[in-house]
């Protein structure tokens, strides 16, 4: 990271020819200022300021881009290429600056300018959020990692317009804006319109009313733009693609339609075409199952694989070379036609016979399974298929045809399992049933935490993991330490590599060397005054932006995550319901002061959670303003989470809550960002959470509550009122919340909540977990008061979050699944 490295790694510069380092690079930034919006630069807002610096950067990577680009197709490596209809990006400022290298520059030209406040430079550019949460995330993460890892990669997936909505809160309600992060252009990306894609589409779309319908019997077509965003690996050497599609419409001369006299109507279908992209769905865990969705996908997938495979063809001719040459994940069952649609290619186009085609397909697809939630396992309509992409449904129906022939061979006499394996569900609608097809289609099949994976085995396909035993295996997720520790923490950063060298940043297993400073007390000393600096940091910025007032000596306690039922928000307003209880019945209580920090968004449609934030944001207000409770506990929601957001609290954060219903949780990866940042986690056994207990040792985590066995074992006899008759505090919660004491102006608006806990059974075991929760919390606020036993655990767990890199979770990948090496992009100049 010191100035000489710097000069090696980023050498050439395109603005002018010299290196980033000297003047050209402010010559550069200036030009771009004045001329790219032609005003003077003393003139130029912060946004114009933003777009200077972005294109300058942009312009200083371009070689090393064109390099890498050169280097692969030159090399002709084996290509990596992941598919997500979701890339949760957020900022990409900071973070090419500090991948490149080139903070120290900067540092010093850019803020040496006293027109310019670099702070809000940086906080003009909007969030790329074209993603819900956790698995769009964790796309962002793996295609930074692949590039520093110099694997040859490239990202796919969809240019929304709109992004996952704003989220601001009206009297405790969700409130939800459309997230226009395109208004003003990206500086980032480059459109590619000379390498655009014709996808053929068996419909025409029409607009009846407002909404969007397919008419049956108009083959048309849509066209897939390449929008190009850079990924720049640590170091700069290696700049990857994300290679984001925009859906537009054939020129309408094209139409047949403009012939026949029906002008009109031909611009209206360019208009509907390019809905496609518009905006991102934003269900999290749950589909809406939307015939817009379909194509969505559909498109994703008929774009990337015609661009993969002509790319495949300027290198090879020979088409048993694919699975040398190209693997394709799938990220969740999302782009899962790219089974049927690779099928075609080498059947229609490549004219192969089935059984070469489908051994190609097979060992060059590999799908990431993401959930246990089997309402949010994928099906579509066999309806979408023939309306939409015929050719597809075909091809399923045969690969199904074959694939039930060899489980009759294997199972003979077994039709509960064979109509349990089919692609295709019977029952009502007939359905395409997508984990089906990605399973049956590729060469593995993983889960993203250990305990996920061996669910995934021996309960929700299990019958193709007793078919297809090797295909399937674990990729435990992991997040990138660039962006969740280098750039979101400098402070901890800069004190972690003081102490042991910058090597962690490339290889996080080095933060063990800091195993024996948690015995050291200078060490521990300044440990915890880089956490105090960063949550007074916060709490300024909190108080600025939202006007709340937070205590940075109380203990920043955070559960920010989407807002769903099975990840237990409600669980955790519960404990601070019996908090503000005991306080109330005994004011002198000595209670270590505490601020719960909640942030998510919920699902438009998700009624229950979208009152589960109310419910926050009534007890939050309730408890400011009653003196037994004001200043000792305090609820903030913080409205609008997203990735800046988390890189701003989970550095400032005290303790992690990692809560959900044991065996719903596949990994999560906030709780990764936690522990790298010093958090302590008081969480289930679920998800990766139980491997970061065995990393730093279950006697650094507070775990408590019922196992993913015993959730399972207790399904069917469960009774929800036995809490709520036998354990005074929990029932006492309940009759404060369903009394109104939160809704005095809204009588009964709590209701749903209590029908759910009572009358349905309280599907996710809220009250079963209760009292145990309450426990393992009190443990940790005695803890908290006893600092260096708290600070000396929070250097461990840190020491230990090694494993929980995305650095190491695509190795794993790239050796197991992908069989890639890395290809590296020769130093110097281009
Ligand atoms: C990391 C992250 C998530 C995933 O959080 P979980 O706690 O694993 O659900 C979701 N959203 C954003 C913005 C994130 O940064």
């Amino acid at each position: 990271m010191s100035d000489t490295a710097t000069k090696r790694n980023v050498k050439s510069y395109a603005c002018g020819t010299a290196d980033f380092t000297d003047d050209a690079g402010q010559e550069c930034y200036q030009r771009h200022l004045m001329y790219d919006h032609v005003v003077p630069s003393h003139e130029a807002s912060q946004r114009e300021r933003f777009e200077a610096v972005a294109r300058s950067l942009r312009d200083l990577l371009t070689q090393r881009w064109l390099l890498t680009q050169q280097t692969h197709d030159q090399e002709n490596p084996k290509r990596v290429y992941y598919l997500s209809m979701e890339f949760l990006i957020g900022r990409a400022l900071s973070n090419n600056i500090i991948n490149l290298g080139i903070e120290p520059f900067v540092r010093r030209e850019l803020q040496a300018d006293p027109r310019q406040d670099w702070q809000e430079v940086i906080e003009t550019e909007p969030d790329a959020g074209l993603g819900n949460g956790g698995l769009g995330r964790l796309a962002a993460c793996f295609i930074e990692s692949l590039a520093t890892l110099q694997i040859p990669a490239m990202g796919y997936g969809l240019r929304y317009e709109y992004g996952i909505f704003r989220q601001t809160i009206e009297n405790g309600f969700q409130m939800e804006q459309p997230d226009h992060w395109l208004a003003e252009g990206d500086p980032w990306e480059v459109a590619r319109p000379r390498q655009t894609v014709q996808i053929p589409v068996g419909c025409r779309f029409e607009l009846h009313d407002g909404v969007l319908r397919a008419a049956p019997g108009h083959t048309t077509h849509l066209l897939g733009v390449p929008y190009d965003r850079p990924v720049v690996g640590y170091g700069g050497r290696t700049i990857n693609t994300l290679r984001l599609w925009g859906a537009a419409s054939p020129d309408f001369f094209d139409f047949g339609e403009f012939s026949s006299g029906d002008f009109v109507g031909a611009i209206v279908d360019s208009i509907l075409a390019e809905t496609v992209t518009r905006v991102l769905y934003p269900d999290d865990s749950t589909r809406a199952g939307q015939a817009l969705r379909f194509v969505q996908e559909y498109f994703l997938v008929g774009c990337s694989l015609a661009d993969i495979v002509a790319r495949f063809r300027r290198g090879n001719d020979d088409w048993q070379m694919l699975p040398e040459k190209v693997a394709i994940q799938m990220n969740d069952t999302h782009p899962a036609m790219a089974v049927a649609e690779l099928m075609r290619i080498l059947l229609d186009e490549a004219q192969l016979g089935w059984d070469e085609a489908w051994d190609l397909t097979v060992r060059t697809l590999a799908y990431t399974n993401h959930t246990l939630l089997p309402e949010a396992l994928e099906k579509w309509p066999v309806r979408f298929f023939e309306l939409v992409c015929p050719r597809l449904l075909e091809i399923v129906f045969e690969i199904n045809r074959r694939f039930l022939a060899d489980v009759q061979q294997r199972y003979p006499d077994d039709p509960r399992r064979a109509a349990g394996m089919s692609l295709i569900e019977e029952d009502g609608e007939r359905q395409i049933r997508m984990a089906n097809l990605a399973i049956v289609g590729s060469h593995s099949t993983n889960g993203v935490a250990q305990i996920h994976s061996d669910l995934l085995r021996t309960r929700v396909v299990a019958d193709f993991a007793e078919m297809f035993p090797q295909r399937f295996n674990n990729k435990t997720n992991g997040v990138t330490p660039r962006r969740w520790l280098l750039a979101a923490n400098r402070d901890l950063a800069e004190l972690i590599t003081e102490s042991i060298g910058d090597g962690w940043v490339t290889d996080l297993s080095e933060l063990r060397q800091l195993l024996p400073l948690a015995d050291d007390a200078a060490f521990r000393q300044r440990f915890w005054e880089t956490k105090q600096t960063a949550k007074t940091r916060f709490a300024q910025w909190l108080q600025t932006s939202t006007g709340q007032v937070v205590d940075p000596n109380s203990i920043f306690d955070s559960q920010i995550k989407r807002i769903h039922e099975y990840k237990r928000q409600l669980l955790n307003i519960l404990h601070v319901v019996v908090l503000y209880n005991r306080l109330r019945e005994n004011p002198a209580l000595e209670i270590p002061s505490r601020t719960f920090f909640f942030a998510g968004k919920a699902a438009p449609a998700y009624q229950l959670a979208k009152l589960i934030i109310k419910l926050i944001n009534n007890v939050g207000r309730v408890i400011d303003e009653d003196p037994a409770s004001a200043g000792r506990i305090k609820v903030a929601f913080v409205p609008n989470y997203n990735v800046s957001l988390a890189e701003r609290l989970i550095p400032a954060s005290d303790v992690s809550e990692q809560i959900s219903t044991a065996g719903y949780e596949a990994s999560g990866t906030g709780n990764m960002k936690f522990m790298m940042n010093g958090a302590l986690t008081i969480g289930t056994r679920d998800g990766a959470t139980i491997e970061m207990a065995e990393e730093a040792g279950e006697e650094n985590f507070f775990l408590f509550g019922l196992t993913a066995q015993q959730v399972a074992d207790s399904r069917g006899y469960y009774n929800p009122h036995w809490h709520y008759q036998n354990e005074p505090e929990t029932r006492a919660a309940l009759d404060l919340i369903f009394g109104d004491h939160f809704s005095r102006d809204e009588p009964g608006i709590f209701t749903p909540i209590r029908e759910a806990l009572l009358d349905r059974g309280d599907y996710f075991m809220h009250l079963a977990d209760l009292t145990s929760y309450a426990q393992a919390q009190q443990q940790l606020g005695q803890l908290y008061a006893d600092r260096d036993a708290w600070t000396r655990k929070a250097i461990l767990n840190v020491a230990c979050s090694g494993k929980f890199s995305s650095d190491r979770t695509i190795a794993q990948y790239a050796e197991e699944i992908w069989n890639a090496v890395p290809c590296p992009v020769a130093e110097g100049d281009s």
